[in-house]
């Protein structure tokens, strides 16, 4: 027995799938679920084999194709159940940062997700009114909500907040200019950049100022016929600092009243908690921004509002009424899952006493570190029970998912060190990602750091499970 005439031997898709052994496996998982795991249970084996220096353990491979489904039964069965496995998948967020966009920013809180459950598995009157009888608006459910928080006149959702620029600047700045500071002409992420969005929005960019300086007075030279708008951009994934001045909302909107010109202001994230002011004293509200007079606002849904991802425009009725009308509000509409989140959100956001509880990011964000260091501590005392070394140092959290920029507060985090166990930081960092509920975590000088704050209480079993089989191995 050599390795070539075993290779020779692997039998074919085609034979393995014509077997006896094969039909019933497709009966079960059907034929193109069954292909593809054997395509993969083949090339699984052919790396095997040519690693392999022993090769008595594969004896089987010339004995056809019963062997070979018995000999790989329980490999088959491995990849059946990863193939199956819903992609999309919770994971332990353990890294201390509260909005990771790579993580979907702001979880949703329980009446909220809920609700959506609610919504979702029924019919409902998204689109319908029930007093009337008749064809309804769909944004019934949150535009008074809106205004009645924020003080706005009128109020819309779209998809994202990228997607409420678009539609901002393509109704209110579409064939003439948009005047916007370099200072502020910022790539939010991929490919959402503010002059790449002018262009597809059919607007001319006339940039005013300098990278670190703009002054009113660039905005009132840069004014002529053709200027439509004037933005500003909200700093929301950068800081500039030392030598920088920028031009206050106030007075862009005392030269855009003056002019008769409509001020749009990006606001990147949208804070509505009255208590904001205490815990990121640096990001302006939505009620301070709105306070200026600007026409026309939008912020995300699932930044430091800590909903649903949306886009959520304010404005007066007369500017909201005719982005109303404009074709990218259809092509960017919300469907009812978010709707009803949202929906749930503002209403939080009514009663002071539930945003902490019905808000995660606020309820983590919130955290006291002395409530944080106690958790921790309960927690390292049950790593220890079961033989597991944890050490509670000092970190720091971070806002992350481009907002609140360099602002990062204080936090805890329970350090373990994979030396004690044999094992790099990578390798460990690995196994954490391959779990059924992967956990996710920082590797600092060669250890991993688990900050506890943006995780449930209900899922530290998770997170204690995990740390067990990934250094109990
Ligand atoms: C995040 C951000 C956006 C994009 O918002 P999404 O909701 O992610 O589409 C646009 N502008 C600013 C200033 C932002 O901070």
């Amino acid at each position: 027995m050599d390795k070539n005439s075993l290779f020779r031997n692997l039998p074919s898709l085609d034979s393995l799938l014509r077997s006896e052994e094969c039909s019933f496996l497709i009966q079960r998982y059907g034929l193109r679920a069954v292909t593809e795991a054997l395509r993969e249970a083949i090339s699984e084996l052919r790396k095997e084999l040519e690693a392999a220096t022993d090769l008595a353990p594969y004896a089987y491979l010339e004995e056809g194709e019963e062997a070979w489904f018995e000999a790989n039964a329980e490999r088959l069965i491995r990849i059946f159940k990863v193939n199956e496995e819903p992609i999309l998948r919770p994971v332990i967020n353990a890294t201390g940062v509260l909005l990771h966009t790579n993580l979907g920013r702001a979880p949703l809180g329980e009446m909220a997700g809920e609700r959506v459950k609610k919504i979702i598995s029924s019919y409902s009157n998204l689109e319908y009114d029930l007093t009337r009888g008749r064809r309804g608006e769909r944004y019934q459910a949150v535009e008074p909500l809106l205004c009645r928080l924020t003080g706005a006149e009128a109020a819309m959702v779209v998809n994202n907040n990228a997607s409420a620029v678009l539609l901002i600047l393509n109704e209110f700045a579409r064939g003439g200019e948009a005047v916007v500071s370099r200072g502020e002409l910022v790539e939010i992420g991929g490919s959402f950049r503010v002059p790449e969005i002018m262009e597809l929005a059919g607007c001319r960019l006339h940039e005013v100022g300098t990278s670190n300086k703009t002054h009113l007075r660039d905005y009132e030279q840069a004014i002529n016929e053709n200027t439509k708008l004037l933005l500003k951009v909200h700093k929301s994934n950068f800081a500039l600092v030392g030598f920088q001045a920028e031009t206050s909302l106030e007075e862009l909107k005392n030269l855009a009243k003056a002019q008769g010109i409509p001020l749009y202001f990006d606001l990147g994230s949208g804070i509505l908690h009255p208590e904001a002011k205490s815990i990121l004293p640096a990001e302006p509200s939505v009620m301070e921004a709105l306070s200026t007079g600007v026409d026309l606002l939008s912020f995300s849904g699932d930044k430091l509002l800590g909903g649903p991802q949306a886009g959520i425009i304010l404005g007066s009725k007369e500017a909201i009424g005719r982005l109303k009308k404009n074709p990218y509000t259809r092509a960017f509409r919300v469907d009812k899952m978010c709707l009803a989140a949202l929906e749930m959100l503002l209403r939080a956001y009514l009663d002071p006493e539930k945003i902490n509880s019905e808000i995660p990011i606020y309820n983590y964000l919130c955290t006291s570190i002395e409530d944080l260091a106690a958790r921790s501590d309960n927690f390292i005392d049950r790593l220890a029970a079961c033989g597991l070394d944890g050490e509670l140092v000092e970190s720091r959290g971070e806002i992350g998912g481009g907002s609140a920029p360099g602002q990062d507060f204080p936090s805890l985090a329970i350090v373990i060190d994979p030396a004690n166990y044999g094992i790099s930081a990578q390798e460990v960092e690995r196994r954490l990602r391959a779990l059924e509920w992967p956990i996710l975590a920082c590797i600092r000088h060669d250890k991993l750091y688990f900050d506890l704050r943006c995780i449930r209480e209900c899922e530290e079993e998770v997170l204690l499970r995990g740390l067990l089989e990934v250094f109990g191995d």
